[in-house]
């Protein structure tokens, strides 16, 4: 009874809670990659997403001396931030494909509402500057045109999803949280990107030096290898996303 009693209570808070006058249902689409079928192996794409602040150099060396490759997901505030990062990014194509995250880190949802406590966009219009400026500032910084995009919180509206595809973009989901914000101990970092299957695309971040997620995001990524684990980039895998990202 008194579990009964908690469960209603949980409800009747949700629905307290929950945002009036906003219908819009917001998604966080999936990502996979074509499995393999390879026993034991297969491969993985590892994204990281570098949303402000700063390098984690400690993933970054790690990328660079395993020869593991990666697509990283910038804003335009990273890489104005980060030249020096940038640099080895550039200077290592075979390793990093670089694509966009936005100008500055807003959601791309196009109605007013806060997501994890950071304000969406708030209209189509303003999402359409968010990904044309994340996109425009990858290309000041010199490189390939990006591909691929990934908004603020990973969520979407739908409406938004299908502007940033008419804009040319795919969008970048993922089947593995890695480091959850990178709010994660080592530990659970760690078991949680050792434990990614064939076909998983994984999400965790670069820009987070002083979080200890970063320590488990090489731990788990040396474990994927050392189990013979092949690493893919976005550009190089046909990813398939469900709420219509990538069709
Ligand atoms: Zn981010």
């Amino acid at each position: 009874m008194g579990l009964l009693r908690n469960s209603l209570c949980a409800m009747a808070l949700s629905l307290f809670v929950a945002p009036a006058g906003n219908a819009a249902t917001l998604v966080e689409p999936t990502l996979h990659l074509k499995p393999q079928g390879v026993e034991g192996g297969g491969r993985v794409a590892l994204t990281l997403d570098a949303c402000g602040g700063k390098t984690d150099t400690r993933i970054l060396s790690a990328l660079v001396d395993n020869r593991i490759p990666a697509t990283i997901f910038v804003t335009g505030i990273w890489l104005r931030r980060n030249a020096e990062a940038v640099e080895i990014m550039r200077a290592h194509p075979d390793l990093f494909e670089l694509e966009n995250h936005g100008g500055r880190h807003i959601p791309a949802v196009d109605t007013p509402r806060k997501i994890y406590g950071i304000r969406s966009a708030g209209s189509p219009d303003a999402v359409q500057v968010e990904v044309e400026s994340g996109a425009a500032a990858l290309a000041s910084a010199g490189g390939p045109a990006p591909k691929w995009f990934r908004g603020a919180t990973a969520e979407y509206s739908p409406s938004a999803i299908a502007m940033i595809r008419k804009l040319g973009f795919k969008i970048a989901g993922f089947s593995v949280n890695g480091d959850g914000g990178s709010l994660l101990g080592a530990k659970e970092t760690a078991r949680r990107i050792g434990a990614a299957k064939d076909g998983d695309v994984i999400i965790a971040h670069i820009n987070q030096p002083t979080h200890a997620a970063g320590e488990g995001v090489v731990q788990g990524l040396l474990a994927l290898k050392q189990k013979g684990m092949t690493f893919v980039r976005l550009d190089d895998a046909d990813g398939v996303g469900n709420d219509g990202t990538t069709d």
